[in-house]
C-alpha cells in the first residue's frame, strides 16, 4: 500500500458539495482517505475574482500504482468536473469538444516517490509556491518533508507568507 496526497478543488456550480463528492468517489475508487482537511476558500485573485476557488487536501491508502492513480483522478474530474449547462453553451459556441472544468484532481505526493514522465510529475511542481495548497497541507500533514528539498510543510508555507515585501523599483523619471 502506498500513502498518496491529493488536492481537490473547483470554481464553479456547487463546489463544496463537488469537493464531499469527489471525495466519497475517491474512497471508492482509490483507497482509505486517511486524512482530510476542512475546505478551504482561497482569496481571490486576478481577474477571475467573482467566485473563489475551493480546496481540499486528502490523504488516501492506495493499492494504485502513480500512473494508475492519475488515470483514477482524471476519471473523477472528467465525471464531476463539468458543469454541463455550461460545457454544452460553450461546446455550442466554439464547435469544440472542449469546456473548462469545475473539479481539479492534483497529486500533490505518492509516497517519496520522485518521477518525471510525460503524464505525472511527483511531487506536483508548484507545492512550494501555492499557499491555497500549503494552507490545508500544513492543517493535515504539517511535519511531512519535501521528498527532494527536505523542508516540512511548514516550513515551506513560513517561507512563502513570510518572505519580505518585495521593495518596488525606484522610479527613476521625475
Ligand atoms: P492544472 O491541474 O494545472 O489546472 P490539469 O488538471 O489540466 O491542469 O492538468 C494538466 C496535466 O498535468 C494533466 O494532463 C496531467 O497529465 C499532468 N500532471 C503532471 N503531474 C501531475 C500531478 N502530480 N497531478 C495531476 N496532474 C499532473
Ligand atoms: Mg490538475
Amino acid at each position: 500500500m502506498a500513502r498518496a496526497v491529493l488536492i481537490t478543488g473547483g470554481n464553479r456550480g456547487e463546489v463544496r458539495s463537488l469537493l464531499d463528492r469527489a471525495k466519497e468517489l475517491i474512497e471508492e475508487r482509490i483507497g482509505a482517505v486517511t486524512k482530510a482537511s476542512a475546505h478551504y476558500e482561497s482569496e481571490p485573485w486576478g481577474f477571475e475574482a467573482e467566485q473563489r476557488f475551493w480546496n481540499q487536501v486528502l490523504e488516501v491508502e492506495t493499492a494504485l500504482e502513480p500512473e494508475e492513480l492519475l488515470t483514477a483522478t482524471q476519471s473523477i474530474e472528467a465525471e464531476l468536473g463539468r458543469d454541463r449547462i455550461r460545457e454544452g453553451a460553450e461546446k455550442a459556441q466554439s464547435g469544440q469538444h472542449y469546456a473548462s472544468r469545475s473539479m481539479d484532481v492534483d497529486i500533490l505526493f505518492y509516497d517519496e516517490r520522485v518521477l518525471l514522465t510525460e503524464r505525472l510529475t511527483l511531487p506536483h511542481p508548484r507545492i512550494a509556491e501555492r499557499e491555497f495548497v500549503l494552507r490545508p497541507l500544513c492543517e493535515i500533514l504539517p511535519q511531512k518533508r519535501h521528498p527532494e528539498s527536505g523542508a516540512t510543510m511548514e516550513e515551506l508555507l513560513q517561507r512563502l507568507t513570510q518572505q519580505p515585501a518585495k521593495i518596488s523599483e525606484p522610479n527613476k523619471t521625475r
